[in-house]
């Protein structure tokens, strides 16, 4: 098999909990012995990387997750200061595009579960000042503002859910529906106020799980000009989590006409990661397996990059 090389693709991923881990455990951005960093990011051709802020409600005393989203929002524009050689914050398209001509890696941020902003318009308006383009409206646990894939999955947006995307997609925040119950999904689908997206999901029918997205849920993403971002994580990915088993996920989404719907949601430092890898410096692999498949470089360019930089705008 060809091998291509990191620094021949291009790359912008959606999802990753970096922040998250290096706020606990103290590891750097710059380097470390995870599944992604600054360091490795900057081999791509050009890289963009959506840092989700996250924090597992169950392992915070109730009224303390504020103060870990502002906590891991210090991390993160630390982190930024310390890498100014490698990597800047980026709000918008224009901005990675300038990262990019400055030889930096662009790093945006989002925000994993609204119970990080105590699911409260209010804060969510602090987090689109600090430059958060995406919000998961939940995460695995149910919230005040729906049911999620794992908990009361019957159970769409409440009012304060509705209230809530409204408020986001006025600010220039997507909500994501990675993380979402089906029902939750399509309230916030049929609302129409922009594109849906749903950062780190896979196809149902390719891996029957309930993190992943149903043909018709990709449909509506597609039509609304969104994006769903490819999961690396095993249990997403389903099969014997080999690079075919990735290769059947892309080939079902583009059998649905998804070339500008499908983009990169690693997941990683989130994950067990599917085909052996250990983190981002790995992903050309994949690039290779669908090159052999026949995907041109421009359909696996949006793949792996345009489609994020166009939704984000
Ligand atoms: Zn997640």
């Amino acid at each position: 098999m060809a091998c291509i090389s990191m620094g021949s693709i291009p790359y912008f991923d959606g999802h990753c909990d970096t922040v998250s881990a290096c706020t606990h455990d103290g590891r750097s951005l710059r380097e470390n012995g995870g599944q992604l960093d600054l360091r490795r990011l900057s081999r791509f051709q050009k890289a963009a990387q959506i840092f989700a802020l996250f924090a597992n409600a169950e392992k915070f005393p109730a009224g303390t997750l504020w103060n870990e989203c502002q906590k891991q929002h210090e991390v993160f524009l630390r982190q930024m200061a310390e890498n100014a050689d490698l990597a800047v914050f980026c709000r918008t398209g224009a901005d990675v595009a300038a990262a990019h001509k400055a030889g930096r890696v662009a790093a945006l941020l989002s925000v994993e579960g609204a119970e990080l902003l105590d699911c409260d318009p209010e804060k969510l308006e602090t987090a689109a000042g600090w430059g958060v383009r995406l919000v998961n409206v939940t995460w695995n646990h149910v919230n005040a503002l729906s049911g999620t894939n794992v908990e009361q999955p019957d159970r769409g947006l409440t009012d304060r859910g509705r209230a809530f995307v409204q408020a986001a997609y006025g600010l220039g925040i997507l909500p994501d529906a990675s993380h979402l119950s089906d029902p939750g999904f399509w309230d916030m689908a049929e609302m129409n106020l922009g594109p849906v997206v749903a950062t780190h999901s896979n196809a149902r029918a390719v891996c029957g799980h309930s993190r992943n997205l149903t043909d018709d849920m990709f449909k509506a993403i597609r039509d609304s000009g969104g994006v769903a971002g490819l999961n690396m994580y095993e249990d997403f990915i389903g099969g014997a989590h080999t690079l075919d088993d990735a290769v059947r996920h892309v080939d079902h989404f583009m059998e649905l006409d998804g070339a500008k719907a499908l983009a990169l949601g690693g997941d990683w430092d989130g994950c067990e990661l599917a085909f052996g890898w250990t983190g981002v410096q790995d992903l050309p692999a994949l690039w290779d397996a669908l090159a052999e498949r026949g995907y041109d470089r421009a359909c696996l360019e949006d793949i792996f990059f345009n489609n994020w930089l166009r939704v984000l705008g």
